[in-house]
């Protein structure tokens, strides 16, 4: 063992529903990938290619409590479902993107809106809007080997028990397969990678206090409290 010069992190892990816990490697998220909220962003909703923005690996938090970021007037939620790799490649073809999954969960990918507006406006990453701190909420990941692969089926977004998003995942831009496709052409996909495949319209501000839960029907919904 290397002679550390203070104790390296540990790992940032999932539980997975069954037993066990899932590594995380990387977070990897899909931009606008429901054309409802391309049109809510003021973007083009039609099918462009896919693009990406990334997450640190300990952003993960799976807790009831979410603390509230710092540096931000505008903390807005983003329901998703999220999709764990568990086996590594590159060049994925979309025909067998699926052998290279291991489960699902939902989601929330946090994000500081007014800073994302600012770096949007003056053309800067996006990275201090996405990747802070407890900015990705994500709950029990359940093995494709049984739930399956779902593709279609309502994704929703309650704030304080009222709706707040409803989509389904069949109006995704890109589906699961695709974005594994799409994704493995930029970087070597690797067990423990999460994705976050894009939210559907109606995201909006979260307050301290405000009782979260994301709801995908195949998955155990995620609740937290922004604390
Ligand atoms: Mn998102």
């Amino acid at each position: 063992m290397p002679d550390y010069v203070f104790p390296p992190p540990s790992l940032t892990c999932l539980p997975v529903a069954g037993g066990g816990a899932f590594p995380v490697r990387r977070i990897f998220c899909v931009g606008q990938n429901y054309s409802d909220h391309a049109r809510e962003m003021g973007s083009d909703p039609t099918r462009q290619p896919p693009f990406f923005f990334t997450k640190p690996a300990d952003a993960v938090t799976c807790g009831p409590k979410v603390p509230y970021p710092p540096m931000t007037e505008r903390l807005d939620y983003e329901g998703e479902l999220v999709v764990g790799i568990g086996e590594a490649g590159a060049d994925i073809a979309v025909e067998t993107a699926r052998r290279y999954i291991f489960g699902y969960t939902v989601g929330c990918d946090l994000t500081r809106r007014d800073l994302q507006a600012d770096a949007k406006k003056a053309g800067r990453p996006w990275d201090m809007a996405k990747g802070f701190d407890c900015s990705a909420a994500v709950g029990v990941l359940h093995p494709a080997t049984e739930i399956g692969h779902p593709d279609k089926g309502s994704i929703r977004l309650l704030v304080n028990g009222e709706e707040k998003q409803k989509g389904d995942l069949s109006q995704m831009t890109w589906s699961v397969p695709e974005i594994i496709a799409h994704l493995s052409r930029y970087v070597r996909l690797a067990p423990g990678d999460l994705i976050f495949t894009g939210t559907p319209a109606g995201v909006g501000p979260l307050a301290a206090g405000d009782r979260v839960e994301v709801i995908v029907e195949a998955v155990t919904a995620h609740k937290f409290t922004i604390g």
